[in-house]
């Protein structure tokens, strides 16, 4: 009859929209084979970085830190931090106490306006040294002449740890005339413009650096720090004897990876789709990054985004319409994702986010958008895993070792606030790297309590080299 003909018209058309969004998120899911290749990828890469001959054109550019030693707990004094390289900039004063192994901290957020992120070098160091005036201010320290350490979040070649040279800014950065310069002494100088106080700059550190210390701090195992945040990127203690850039064989020393920027060379082509080329396309330093992209949480959003523009283009979802908000960039923030996929949220709850993000969605669309962050971050937290059983594994072959115990600090708000993240991460890692114990520790912030600790230990062999 011509109800029922009817009734199979929609359902058949129901099954071949459902078709088209199912191509869509196929293209995200990767086999375990395809993991492998990943992994075994970076472990090259790595390789590449850390060799004098191939480190000028890696892409993982294993950059030497100088951070030689973990803090042993005879540290101790009051020391300021600084953390530049997420969405805010912060200063802390930290008071470390020996023995005992306790830390207390205050700390001050200020925000980076867009401007200042992307406006001139000296801007942005004029607009950092101010705020460090109004936290010595605040706390009563005007005067004080503490040693300083500055958890600086981008790639930095060093020459000893209290210098580095700004390879190239990622994330939301672009200020003008720092690429190629010493953030230490941009600092320097934006305090001397101010001429106000004095400070003793002691060490620059990479947050993953100072994630890696902090848990270093608690457990002697603990040789990686891993950042799962605004952006990606992993540090790791290595064999003096493997760094061809520094000279020495003996001891280690924490290599900075810098695995944001696998890929560039072209090496993951065939698991790039064509919403990441999008978000590429789109984003302040296209071509460079590609894993971070691919990974972290300033991009992982606007996946999502190009993914559904296309899905609507198709006529697949919020009736084939594209909302000025859906042509936003950045609208989906990590906090969104993981409140999007939260499995206590029921489906009305995930239609009521997307209203607020001023998405209109049936239930049916809710479902699509579910799905479509599901892939997403499943993919990310699998690439994770495969970079990260890639530098264990290495590490466990370097040292001989049939089985290996090693533990991984970790920050960042992708690991600590989405729902699935860290259990994909560690259910990769154990897949790919099945001879090595992982431990995942979450660092209670490491980026301005590991600067501390960085400055503290430098300073004791600072004085230990004057006695
Ligand atoms: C930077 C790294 C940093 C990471 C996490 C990346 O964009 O290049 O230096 O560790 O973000 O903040
Ligand atoms: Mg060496």
């Amino acid at each position: 009859t011509k109800g029922a003909a009817m009734v199979t018209a929609v359902a058949s058309r129901v099954q071949a929209q459902r078709k088209q969004i199912d191509k869509v998120l196929a293209l995200f899911r990767l086999t375990q084979e395809q993991l492998v290749g990943i992994q075994n990828k970076m472990r090259v890469e790595f390789e590449y970085g850390l060799k004098k001959d191939t480190h000028p054109l890696a892409t993982v550019k294993m950059l030497p830190t100088y951070v030689c030693g973990m803090p042993d707990g005879t540290e101790k004094g009051k020391f300021l931090a600084l953390d530049l390289g997420g969405t805010n900039f912060r200063v802390l004063l930290v008071k470390i106490r020996s023995g005992r192994r306790s830390v207390r901290m205050y700390n001050k957020i200020f925000a980076v306006p867009l401007e200042i992120m992307q406006g001139t070098g000296e801007e942005l160091f004029d607009h950092i040294v101010q705020c460090i005036a109004d936290f010595l201010d605040y706390m009563g320290l005007k005067g004080a002449q503490l040693p300083l350490g500055f958890t600086f979040s981008f790639p930095c070649r060093q020459t000893s740890i209290d210098k580095g040279t700004l390879i190239e800014w990622t994330k939301g950065f672009k200020a003008t005339d720092c690429e190629g310069e010493d953030v230490v002494d941009m600092l320097r100088e934006a305090i001397k413009r101010r001429n106000e106080f004095d400070l003793d700059i002691v060490a620059v550190v990479n947050d993953t650096v100072g994630t890696m210390m902090t848990c270093g701090y608690e457990d002697r195992n603990c040789e990686v720090g891993l950042i799962a945040g605004t952006g990606s990127n992993m540090c790791y203690m290595e064999e003096m004897r493997n760094i061809e850039l520094v000279e020495g064989d003996e001891g280690k020393m924490c290599i900075n990876t810098e695995w944001g920027g696998f890929g560039d060379n072209g090496c993951l082509d065939d698991i790039q789709t064509q919403y990441d080329k999008e978000v590429d396309e789109g984003s302040l330093n296209p071509g460079k990054q590609r894993y971070e992209k691919m990974t972290s949480g300033m991009y992982l959003g606007e996946i999502v985004r190009q993914i559904l523009i296309n899905l609507t283009k198709q006529g697949l979802l919020f009736r084939g319409q594209i909302s000025e908000r859906l042509r936003t960039r950045g609208i989906f923030e990590t906090k969104f994702l993981s409140q999007i996929e939260s499995d206590r949220l029921a489906l009305l709850q995930v239609r009521r986010i997307l209203q607020q993000l001023g998405l209109d969605s049936t239930c049916e669309d809710s479902i699509v958008v579910k799905e479509v962050c599901g892939v997403v971050s499943r993919r990310a937290a699998q690439l994770y895993g495969a970079g990260l059983a890639a530098i264990v594994e290495k590490r466990r072959e370097d040292q001989g070792l049939e089985h290996m115990r090693i533990t991984v600090g970790v920050d960042g708000t992708l690991y600590k606030l989405h729902p699935h993240f860290s259990r994909i991460l560690r259910e990769t890692v154990k897949e790919l790297a099945p001879h090595c114990d992982v431990m995942f520790m979450l660092s209670e912030d490491g980026s301005g309590k590991g600067a501390a600790l960085i400055t503290a230990v430098a300073k004791r062999l600072q004085q230990a080299q004057r006695e």
